[in-house]
């Protein structure tokens, strides 16, 4: 059974991991297991910056099984050439990871950033890329381009997902 396991990468809250579980199986409609918690994998940590290297984290995803495996880890995260990202996926390829660590900063706001964040990078797995539509798949470089966005995939994304997993 194709199955979307998530691995909490630190601290996240239970009842948190919870909610994301319940939210993403509803989204994808696949099955949802919490699959594992790891301790923040340290060869990814670059203590100049006080950041963990987000696509040092991702390549650790890969060791883990499930038809996709999202990461959900509450630390800091970059991509070479930025100062943080909300997440990174590879397109096309089963591995996700959100953190929870620059959305937290307005609770009755968090939940649903991170609802459009986790949709947003499980959708490059599906192969989606960047959408300029009313959509969850526009690019967001600040909280306020997250909270713009619909927490939803316009209909270009929805069809291109099932094309993708025809
Ligand atoms: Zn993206
Ligand atoms: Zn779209």
């Amino acid at each position: 059974v194709k199955k979307i396991n998530i691995v909490v990468i630190g601290h996240a809250p239970p009842a948190e991991v919870e909610h994301y579980r319940r939210f993403i199986e509803k989204a994808f409609r696949y099955p949802v297991e919490v699959y594992a918690r790891v301790a923040y994998p340290e060869k990814c940590y670059v203590p100049e910056r006080g950041q963990y290297d987000a696509a040092c984290v991702l390549a650790k995803l890969f060791e883990y099984p499930g038809f996709r495996v999202l990461g959900i880890i509450d630390v800091d995260i970059f991509v070479e050439g930025t100062n943080f990202v909300f997440g990174l996926a590879a397109r096309n390829e089963q591995c996700a990871l959100v953190s929870t660590y620059r959305l937290r900063n307005a609770q009755h706001l968090f939940f649903e950033r991170m609802k459009k964040e986790i949709m947003h990078e499980l959708g490059h797995t599906f192969g989606l890329l960047h959408c300029e539509n009313e959509c969850v798949m526009r690019f967001s470089n600040t909280v306020f381009d997250t909270d713009n966005k619909p927490a939803e995939f316009c209909q270009a994304c929805r069809d291109k997902i099932h094309e993708h997993l025809r």
